[in-house]
């Protein structure tokens, strides 16, 4: 499908942002070209084609989009604005984008190749809410007072109390999985904390943040409040998180990223957020029902196509149902349908890229040389578009690359256990520890679980269940810090402490 054969399909806010052709980069509140000229070009991942030409930002305009967000910060009327008023313009933000959540649905499908229709009821519900949710704690952000105990100066009259202010200008670097919900997850709690943004998409999927950035723009933000910058990694990312104005980075995307961002933040001693990859197990335990158990394994590997940092994408079966569980996780794959995101009938979209193909099959080749046995799938389907068939691989060891590293694409192995520690031991067995799902309804088995379990969420009888309400991040090498909830809120805050002597 070329471009042209699918604007009737778009309602009329996608079709004029994707007839514009070329996007520039949103800094100061104002539209320009990169500095030098450069554009990168995004494709369809279901046809190949190229959809739009973006602004490839260099350092000079990384700079400019700092510097603005730095003076939004310390001299705009952002920084004496009050918490309410902030909370009104984040509402009013969270409508605009409800208003034009299927337009937004549509281009993040052809960006990325997920499906609209998903997008629609998963991405940007979630999105919305939680830019409400975080714009209900603007006015909810409180210090301490405290009687003093200062014990070299006993008789001293004193008030103490606590100040929780804006870290300042954040740079946000996210993903191309949900690329409009990681800027919103980031977004919302900077904005709530008075901080100021950066925001550079993946160069993969850059519209949705250029979309947003219009919708900034409708609700009144001032200049330089948020700005959007896209470019790729090393030309645009690299010198943002560097930026000596820049005071807090936060990032999802993976692990190896993640560690080039955390040393350079290091330099400056940048607050950092990072949000990375994973390997999180299901973990089916012998008195459940064999077909929900299944039909769970086979929703957490596969949604999003397997492109989801929490995807559960090690299953452990008790060694009694393994043949039973993995039998109806492969039927589950190879009827799920694979098309077009603007398919209403399409389960399953391309991968988000060539490059990501490529890397998915390759380690199924992998998996296979290493001796897996290809369940069902196995490799790319058809010959236009990336797509990757659904794939689950057995007779995995412990020690295959398949069953350590993250693949990142609908590639699911299974593995037989035969008792609660073992599998306790195995799930852990894993640099990372973003989540783990637990298929039980043993209670007393399910709550000696959970505690053993070394990763930030813990999902029962479900999968990749979120709630704008709970703090989501890694343990091990998964991450430092939290998005959604208090906790994400938190890390876009000092504590200042005040000492007044009377
Ligand atoms: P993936 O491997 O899933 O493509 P990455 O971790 O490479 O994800 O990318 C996530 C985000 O990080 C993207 O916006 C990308 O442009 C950005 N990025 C990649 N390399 C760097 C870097 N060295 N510094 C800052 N940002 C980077």
């Amino acid at each position: 499908m070329d471009l042209s054969d699918i604007h009737h399909l778009l309602s009329e806010r996608a079709s004029a942002f994707l007839q514009r052709g070329t996007h520039d980069l949103f800094i100061d509140g104002q539209w320009s070209a990169a500095h030098s000229g450069q554009r990168l070009t995004t494709v369809n991942p279901a046809s190949e084609a190229v959809i739009a030409q973006v602004a490839n930002a260099c350092p000079q305009d990384v700079d400019r989009a700092v510097r603005a967000a730095h003076r939004a910060f310390h001299e705009g009327p952002w920084g004496r604005m009050r918490p309410v008023d902030r909370e009104r313009l984040m509402l009013r933000l969270a409508d605009l984008i409800e208003t034009h959540a299927q337009a937004l649905a549509e281009v993040e499908s052809l960006d990325n190749g997920k499906s609209a229709a998903i997008a629609r009821a998963v991405d940007l519900n979630m999105a919305i809410d939680s830019l409400r949710y975080m714009a209900g704690w603007a006015t909810k952000i409180d210090g301490l007072t405290r009687e003093h105990n200062v014990p070299f100066a006993p008789d001293a009259q004193m008030f103490t109390y606590t100040r929780r202010e804006p870290v300042g200008v954040v740079a946000a670097v996210v993903p191309w999985n949900f690329p409009l919900l990681m800027a919103l997850w980031k977004i919302g709690p900077a904005l709530a904390a008075g901080c100021t943004i950066v925001l550079k998409p993946a160069e993969q999927t850059p519209l949705t943040a250029l979309m947003l950035a219009e919708l900034v723009q409708e609700a009144g933000f001032p200049p330089g409040v948020v700005n959007v910058i896209t470019g790729d990694g090393p030309g645009t990312g690299a010198p943002l998180v560097s930026h000596p104005l820049v005071n807090k980075v936060s990032f999802t995307g993976s692990t190896e990223v993640g560690k080039l961002i955390g040393h350079a933040c290091m330099d400056n001693m940048t607050r950092v957020t990072l949000e990375l990859g994973g390997k999180s197990p299901v973990i089916v335990l012998d008195d459940c029902d064999p077909a929900t158990a299944a039909a769970g394994a086979a929703n957490a590997i596969f949604f999003n196509h397997g492109q989801v940092c929490c995807a559960g994408s090690r299953l452990y079966v008790h060694k009694k149902m393994f043949d039973r569980v993995v039998a109806d996780v492969a039927d589950h794959a190879a009827k799920l349908t694979l098309g077009h995101g603007l398919d209403p009938g399409a389960q399953m979209g391309p991968l988000v890229s060539q490059e990501q193909m490529e890397r998915v099959c390759g380690y199924i080749d992998i998996g296979r040389s290493q001796g897996a046995e290809v369940v069902t799938g196995g490799g790319r389907a058809g010959q236009r578009g990336y797509f990757v068939q659904p794939t689950v691989l057995t007779g995995v060891q412990p020690d295959h690359r398949v069953a350590r590293e993250e693949i990142f694409g609908p590639v699911l192995v299974a593995m037989p256990y035969d008792d609660l520690d073992e599998v306790a031991a195995r799930a852990n067995d894993t640099p990372f520890g973003l989540g783990a799902s637990i298929w039980s309804n043993n209670l007393s088995k399910v709550h000696r679980l959970i505690p053993k379990i070394q990763a930030g969420t813990v999902w029962v009888n479900c999968h990749s269940t979120l709630d704008p309400g709970m703090p989501f991040g890694g343990y091990k090498q998964s991450g430092f810090g939290r998005d959604l909830g208090r906790a994400a809120l938190d890390s876009y805050l000092e504590t200042k402490s005040v000492f007044i002597q009377l």
